[in-house]
């Protein structure tokens, strides 16, 4: 087996949890309703996850006693199909839930405790959610083909302190969370201990390596700037040189005018420490323009 993306990894350890008595139907009900094959025709889960596939096929023969078929398929990127093929234990699994259909609500009957609902949440993440990589982006999206779920699943994760946003595209809505902090709540509220610390420090050395670069940028829009600069005051100096000019001017902008001939690659900063006579960046800033007036006025 490859590598595994974060994503892979935080499903692993999140399917791989134990899981509390009282939580149980919690969990089945939140792989029931964002999994979206649970009804007498069809109970099952399609996942990329081999562990999401093995847990919950062993959550309903626990829970039920039914026999769950994991298979594999897909190409290149692998899926497995977590199915309960015989008619009976479809329907045994059906007469014991209380949650058979859905009605156009999240059942919060289903919640016994706030751990339940935690594992609810953690169960709609194994069926329908995707997290990005922290070092491309920060995102988790759960991926849900009813509104009114979409907007009530929006509503619970609210009340345990993570904002989502839900988006439209093709037929399915997605409940999203784009705040880092947002999603280290998620990971943490689903249970994900370690691996949401990981998520923080992965995030954390994003954002200073952002910040890093933000800096670079700046330094090197400063390097072009300066060499822009330096341009311009050779092109004067090197035109009032040529037209017999420059030996005419001031002593103080013939030394100027010398001192950016010599070092023409520093900056301003730079040539004050390379004056032998004191001068400020300002002073020589103006001597500097005085070069390019005087330039701009002969070329006129
Ligand atoms: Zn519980």
């Amino acid at each position: 087996m490859g590598k595994l993306s974060f994503c892979g990894d935080i499903k692993k350890e999140l399917a791989e949890m134990k899981t509390r008595q009282c939580c149980k139907d919690a969990l089945v009900y939140g792989y029931a309703l964002f999994g979206r094959s649970f009804n007498a025709k069809r109970i099952c889960l399609q996942t990329e996850s081999e562990a999401v596939a093995y847990s919950y096929g062993n959550l309903l023969s626990g829970v039920y006693g039914v026999e769950v078929s994991v298979t594999r398929g897909g190409g290149k990127r692998p899926t497995y199909i977590a199915e309960v093929k015989s008619e009976a234990d479809k329907l045994r699994i059906l007469a014991s839930v209380d949650f058979g259909i859905y009605d156009g609500s999240i059942y919060r009957d289903n919640f016994y405790r706030e751990c339940c609902v935690q594992s609810f949440v953690r169960g709609a993440f194994l069926a329908c959610g995707h997290l990005s990589d922290p070092d491309k982006d920060y995102r988790a999206d759960f991926y849900i083909k009813d509104k009114r779920l979409a907007e009530e699943f929006s509503e619970i994760l609210l009340e345990h302190m993570i904002e989502s946003h839900t988006s439209k595209r093709g037929n399915t809505y997605s409940v999203y969370i784009k705040k880092n902090e947002m999603i280290v709540n998620l990971l943490a509220f689903m249970g994900a201990g370690g691996l949401s610390l990981q998520y923080l420090e992965a995030s954390v050395v994003k954002s200073l390596s952002n910040k890093i670069n933000r800096n670079n940028n700046c330094d090197s829009g400063n390097i072009g700037r300066t060499v822009e600069a330096s341009l311009k005051q050779r092109k004067a100096i090197e035109f009032l040189k040529e037209h017999g000019r420059l030996d005419t001017l001031d002593g103080k902008l013939i030394y100027v005018a010398k001192l950016r001939m010599k070092y023409p690659d520093a900056s301003l900063k730079e040539l004050t420490s390379k004056s032998t006579e004191p001068i400020t960046v300002s002073g020589l800033n103006h001597r500097l323009k005085k070069l390019i007036e005087l330039y701009e006025e002969l070329k006129n």
